[in-house]
């Protein structure tokens, strides 16, 4: 007897990595479907890099109109904001790319669900009141910002809510060392709220290249960010004035807000998995095999879901792996070392390849290039900001295995030098490269002496 399907291909979630993956899919003959149950785009489009970046614009027009007397613009006002003005323009760009993404999927042909879909077996797919015999399956449900249960946790939001708000804060508390914390710290601040960013441990972005990320602590608290570090909070309590922040210390704080960025865990509750025997780490994330099989060979996982690298440009080429695998010739495959990426804190993070620490723990003897300047707008500008670069060498083969920057533009800049150590660029090719004159990145092909 031979079973017939109703698709080749289900997938569950229309983030970036599943669109991605239901297109190519499509675009190589196959029956798909995408089943999504929210917006269309998935985190990094609604609530999440894309609106990010547009805060972050936003959040750095006081220092250009500071810059600007500098080089002969006089305001006869002080420029103001208008929040709900940013955040309806920001909500009008994401429904067009909402918009954008609709016509993807119709285009390539494949079915959207817009409902909740679940797994009611191996190869079995409900949605809508229907369920469906799909030949493969594909879990991309993505990640959910996770925030401790304490007393008056139920007060705090999440990066989710941050994009929606009624009102901007007069003073927010923002909990968190990593990518999220640290740049809704510089948006807020950059927007005129008081900021506190309270982090437990010492060290913000601590999975960073330490000098950088001292770089941008110092470079944060000069701009206005009150950062409380080992710092833990107990509880919250809500009072007519606003929310009243406790910390383990015994001191406390009035605040407007209090976000916790906490970190984000995986989409996988209520799924059904468990109907398909889908086995699931203790966090609820999906392990899988090169492939992006899980334990059930009908069923595949792929981008934040499987907790393997959160971000959007992983899930995008894990997409085309996965396709790659199940429709090519199977040969396409994905490398998770030297991905280049960014923090959009302020100053900027952008860094590729090792830390200073992680290349010391591999190589017997590495080099270490830094500088350290004031970028050219503040000549005529004024401001403080700096810019640091560095290159981690490994003295044998003399490869470039680590490239960091904190200051303007790094995500830019350290784009093209994530193709460079991609490509094994070593020390002598950088000291090759003609500079271009006069930017900041031209640093990077100047440094003659190594700092240690
Ligand atoms: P991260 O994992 O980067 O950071 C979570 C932070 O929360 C850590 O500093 C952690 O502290 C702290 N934390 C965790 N649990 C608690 C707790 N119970 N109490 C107090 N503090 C706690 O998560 P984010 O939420 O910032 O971001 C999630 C992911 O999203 C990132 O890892 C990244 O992959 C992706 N992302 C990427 C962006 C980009 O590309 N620019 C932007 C935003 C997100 P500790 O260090 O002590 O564990």
């Amino acid at each position: 007897m031979t079973l017939t399907f109703d698709y080749d291909l289900f997938v569950i979630g229309a983030g970036s990595g599943g669109v991605r993956a239901a297109r190519m899919a499509a675009n190589k003959g196959k029956k798909v479907a995408v089943a999504e149950e929210r917006y269309l785009g998935g985190t990094c489009v609604n609530v999440g890099c894309v609106p990010k970046k547009l805060f972050v614009y936003a959040s750095q027009f006081p220092e250009l109109f500071h810059a600007s007397k500098g080089f002969g613009w006089n305001q006869a006002e002080q420029p103001t904001l208008d929040w709900p003005t940013l955040r309806d323009n920001k909500t009008a760009e994401i429904e067009r790319l909402n918009g954008i993404y609709q016509t993807l999927i119709d285009n390539s042909g494949a079915d959207l669900f817009n409902g909740r879909a679940t797994v009611v077996g191996p190869q079995q797919v409900a949605v809508n009141g229907k369920t469906y015999r799909v030949r493969t399956i594909l879990v991309a449900t993505g990640g959910w910002p996770f925030i401790p249960d304490f007393p008056g946790s139920e007060h705090a939001v999440s990066s989710n809510e941050m994009f929606f708000l009624d009102q901007l804060p007069k003073t927010a508390v923002i909990v968190g060392g990593g990518y999220i914390a640290v740049e809704f710290a510089g948006i807020l601040n950059g927007l005129g709220v008081e900021t506190h960013l309270v982090y437990r441990g010492n060290n913000l972005l601590k999975s960073f290249d330490r000098e950088m990320s001292d770089k941008i602590t110092a470079g944060m608290r000069d701009k206005g960010v009150n950062i409380h570090l080992q710092t833990q909070i107990t509880n919250i309590q809500k009072r007519a004035d606003g929310l009243h922040v406790n910390f383990a210390s015994g001191e406390s704080m009035s605040s407007e807000l209090v976000l916790y960025a906490t970190g984000r865990t995986a989409n996988t509750a209520g799924l059904g998995l468990e109907n398909a025997g889908v086995e699931l780490r203790k966090d609820g994330s999906i392990p899988v095999d090169e492939n992006f099989c899980t334990s059930e060979p009908s069923i595949y996982a792929l981008g934040d879901v499987i907790d393997r690298v959160q971000l959007t440009p992983v899930a995008l080429q894990e997409a085309m792996v996965l396709v790659d695998a199940l429709y090519g010739d199977g040969l396409a495959c994905i490398d998770y070392d030297n991905i280049p990426t960014a923090v959009f804190c302020q100053p900027e993070l952008g860094t590729v390849g090792l830390s200073e620490e992680a290349a010391r723990a591999k190589y017997t003897d590495i080099s270490v290039y830094t500088s350290d300047f004031k970028p050219m707008i503040q000549t005529l500008g004024g401001g403080n900001d700096r810019i640091t670069m560095k290159l981690v060498v490994d003295q044998q083969s003399d490869k470039v295995v680590g490239c960091h920057m904190v200051g303007d533009h790094a995500a830019e800049i350290i784009q093209g030098m994530g193709i460079a150590l991609k490509a094994g660029a070593t020390k002598a090719h950088f000291d090759a490269t003609v500079g271009i004159h006069p930017s900041a990145a031209e640093e990077f092909v100047t440094m003659r002496e190594p700092t240690r």
